[in-house]
């Protein structure tokens, strides 16, 4: 009998330790014979014994092996959801959540009721759930509210390889909660569930386990899979997987055929084609209606576009139109050129042209099916089920299913090699995604797929040295991608105040949470505590903190949103931080009058025009959206010259901020009001104040020429203005509409620089200088603080005046009387 393998170090599983309870489950037909090939079940009693022994169990296991769909089954078994008491499974995929709690439900016949999942605002959990799927979100929220997940017997942090940032700070956390509750006498079982990667930053990493817990590797039976690199890396994937999958199976034996691609719209795409190329008719009927295989897909807008990488003048088809391909005409590419990696045992590593034994097989149908994150859930199961006689199985599948899912009978695996991965824009901290080459450790895993039930091959759509030279080892832990702004702000509203000393699995660098930490105290967000130095990083929330905290966006546009709900305002900011967010909606269209008047048209006049940039963007996405409802979006878009994706991007993120606002403050049920009313001018000018909030510590003042000597220096700072620690004269970009008014002092979102030479500002608002001590007071240095001050009575202007000058910044500009 075969043992498992325990880490080194770790305690030694001794004396059998059978669960005193066995709670029966009564599963449908044929579930228990499927149940049994799974290399998980070989070892259930050894992983029993060792969670029974231990708090924390590490549990590694190739994809595929059965960790997702068994252990939670295991657990309940051994009565670990009995007492009202639930086993908690985190996944970093929605995707995931649902599917694997619809299958666990089956294969333990259990209702929704009893397995359940919750994802950020959709779920089935009961009062009665026992076995619940979450995300990881879910379950870090949940933590803010029950510190000690008393309502848990068991949390499994699943896919833990995958290194998300919920997961990395649960890991965190748990490793802490889970002593607490041992303290209480109330244990809580924390199960790390992991593909066989990197196990080393969570296993021996003394800041997350004193001891270093137990690792449990399930064996899994990985056949020899043979990895077939390309000789050239052409830029155009798409076809290239188009015509591997046709030469695979035109000429290879059967087995199934798994593409991996990056996106759904790549998905889509490919699975049309290669349905036209060899369509699946259902011949026993007589019908010459094809079966739903061909059906074509519905239009969608992809989550996942990153539209201002694309030329805003080419209309995008989703159709990719490849030839249909005479296959002697290209002949087959040489294995030649393989891998050392340990995948490859080359035993099998004949040449595809020998293995083609079966000249009926050529023209057989190809079953092919696509499989993403947002594909609906009954057609994600298509995959897990086998193909019609007669026809070859082909998954065109996003890296869903490198590790999440594992589809039964894959011999072929074709890799692009690239992923769509999330990027975090710096200054809205808003994600996109793009497109880069995947890690050595992913296309591994890919190939891996190849192999579950039989000798496979893996074909690469690039080549080795690409593979050499290009891939990184492992990609890189979110965490360490991520702004930390969002971070810390997050971690400080959790309560964790020393977020330098928090045990990550792989830590922010020391001083990019430093500098956060500044960054947050500038804004409010954060105070140090009283007598504290400057290299005090305890810094605690604020109450303005708090509420930011609730906000999904980088934390200065997180200010105004708190600001602006104080002022009832909320609409307008969730508009105007949406537009900012997306890049270049308004089309430089330097010249075009037509379009220019239609800007100054939204502009106004007072303080909207004063409010510049974002008052126009406001504007032009309202009108766009009353556009849109009548149908007309495109063609309003062409005519005002607005970037449509940019358009349809700003809507769609109006919808989820105010989605997740709403979600965040009860009883707001705020809409988005595609009819709504351009701001009045006072709530123009708090708008104006809202910006400044944000945007305190970008602050630009026009130079007055009359202040420099020089006549070429003149020139060089005319209608220019200074900004922060800049040398060089900045100016207001043409497409602004403020770029004739010359405001003294304004706020911008971006400083850019055109051609290396000149430095432009873009989305600039006026603002008015006594605004700053009261709403940038961290950068401003006063005569008086402010609550010393003089206040006198001004009749001419029927104003109180408070007589204190102050300076703004380190550019000690000065500031006026602060008016009151
Ligand atoms: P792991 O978590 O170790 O990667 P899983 O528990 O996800 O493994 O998968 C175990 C097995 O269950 C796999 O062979 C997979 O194909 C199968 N499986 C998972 N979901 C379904 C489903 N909805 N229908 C049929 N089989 C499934
Ligand atoms: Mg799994």
């Amino acid at each position: 009998e075969q043992l498992p393998q325990v880490a080194i170090g770790g305690p030694k599983i001794t004396a059998p330790n059978v669960p005193a309870v066995f709670v029966p489950v009564n599963r449908p037909p044929g579930v228990q014979e499927a149940r049994m090939k799974l290399p998980v079940l070989a070892e259930e009693q050894a992983i029993m014994e060792a969670i029974n022994e231990n708090d924390v169990v590490v549990l590694a296991g190739e994809t595929g092996s059965g960790k997702t769909t068994q252990l939670p089954q295991f657990l309940y078994e051994a009565g670990y959801a009995r007492d009202g008491k639930m086993i908690g499974i985190t996944e970093p995929r929605r995707v995931a959540a649902i599917s694997m709690s619809r299958r666990v439900g089956f294969e333990m016949g259990l209702s929704s009721e009893n397995v359940s999942y919750l994802i950020r605002y959709e779920g089935n959990v009961t009062e009665k759930t026992q076995i619940k799927f979450m995300t990881d979100g879910v379950l870090l929220k949940e933590i803010q509210s029950d510190f000690i997940l008393s309502r848990y017997a068991v949390i499994i942090l699943d896919e833990a390889h995958e290194r998300s940032v919920y997961t990395d700070i649960l890991l965190g956390l748990l490793s802490r909660i889970v002593p607490l509750r041992r303290r209480r006498g109330n244990r809580l079982k924390l199960i790390v569930m992991s593909a066989t990667l990197r196990l080393e930053d969570f296993v021996q990493n003394e800041k997350l386990f004193r001891i270093p817990p137990p690792v449990i590797n399930v064996e899994s039976r990985q056949f020899p899979v043979t990895v077939h690199f390309n000789k050239y890396t052409r830029e155009d994937y798409l076809k290239e997987a188009y015509l591997k999958a046709c030469k695979i199976h035109t000429r290879l034996p059967p087995g199934g055929i798994l593409i991996f691609v990056t996106g759904q719209q790549e998905v889509r795409a490919l699975v049309r084609n290669l349905r036209k190329a060899f369509p699946y008719r259902r011949m026993e009927i007589g019908s010459e209606k094809e079966e739903s295989n061909s059906v074509k897909l519905e239009e969608s807008e992809s989550e996942d576009d990153f539209p201002h990488k694309k030329n805003p003048k080419v209309k995008r088809s989703d159709e990719i139109h490849l030839p249909i391909i005479d296959l002697d005409e290209y002949p087959v590419v040489s294995s030649g050129d393989v891998d050392e990696d340990e995948l490859v045992l080359s035993d099998d590593n004949r040449d595809m042209e020998e293995e083609i034994d079966d000249p009926k097989a050529t023209r057989a149908p190809m079953w092919v099916l696509p499989l993403y994150s947002l594909l609906p859930g009954h057609k994600q199961a298509k995959v897990f089920e086998p193909p019609p006689p007669g026809s070859r199985l082909c998954v065109v599948a996003t890296n869903v299913a490198e590790t999440s899912l594992t589809i039964p009978s894959v011999r072929y695996v074709v890799d692009c090699g690239k992923e769509k991965r999330r990027r975090y824009d710096k200054t809205t901290g808003v994600s996109a995604f793009m497109v880069t080459w995947t890690s050595k450790a992913s296309a591994n895993q890919r190939a891996g797929r190849a192999g579950r039930t039989g000798p496979g091959h893996c074909y690469r759509l690039y080549s080795s040295a690409m593979f050499n030279d290009q891939f990184e080892e492992y990609s890189i832990p979110e965490m360490q991608r991520k702004p930390v702004d969002d971070l810390v702000l997050q971690m400080k509203a959790m309560g964790i105040h020393r977020v330098i000393n928090f045990p990550f699995p792989s830590p922010p660098g020391q001083e990019q949470l430093q500098a956060s930490e500044r960054r947050l105290i500038l804004l409010g967000a954060l105070q140090r505590r009283e007598g504290s130095s400057e290299d005090d990083w305890a810094a605690r929330i604020t109450s303005l903190g708090q509420s930011m905290a609730t906000f999904p966006v980088a934390p200065r546009f997180a200010k105004m949103l708190a600001l602006s709900h104080q002022q009832d305002l909320l609409a307008y900011t969730i508009c105007m931080v949406a537009a900012l967010a997306v890049p270049e909606v308004l089309i430089d269209t330097a010249g075009n009058k037509e379009t220019a008047a239609f800007r100054r048209m939204w502009a106004g006049t007072g303080n909207s025009l004063l409010l510049g940039d974002p008052m126009v963007l406001m504007r032009a996405v309202g009108a766009a959206e009353h556009a849109g409802t009548t149908g007309g979006l495109a063609s309003f878009c062409e005519k005002h010259a607005l970037r449509l994706k940019a358009v349809v991007e700003v809507r769609k993120l109006r919808l989820q901020l105010t989605a997740e606002i709403n979600s965040a403050i009860p009883d707001l049920d705020l809409v988005v009001d595609p009819q709504m009313p351009p701001p009045s001018d006072e709530q123009a000018r708090l708008l104006r104040q809202l910006l400044l909030a944000g945007l305190g510590d970008q602050v630009a003042r026009r130079v007055d020429p009359e202040t420099i000597k020089d006549e070429e220096d003149k020139m060089k700072w005319k209608h220019a203005y200074r900004c922060g620690e800049l040398e060089e004269p900045v100016r207001i970009h043409s497409t602004s509409v403020l770029r004739r008014e010359y405001p003294e002092w304004v706020i911008y979102q971006e400083v850019y620089e055109v051609e290396g030479q000149r430095l432009f500002m873009r989305g600039v608002t006026a603002i008015e200088p006594e605004w700053l001590p009261s709403l940038a007071p961290a950068l401003c240095h006063l005569s008086l603080p402010l609550p010393e001050y003089t206040p006198t009575y001004d009749s001419s202007t029927d104003s109180i005046q408070c007589h204190i000058t102050g300076t703004y910044g380190r550019a000690a500009w000065n500031l006026p009387i602060v008016q009151i």
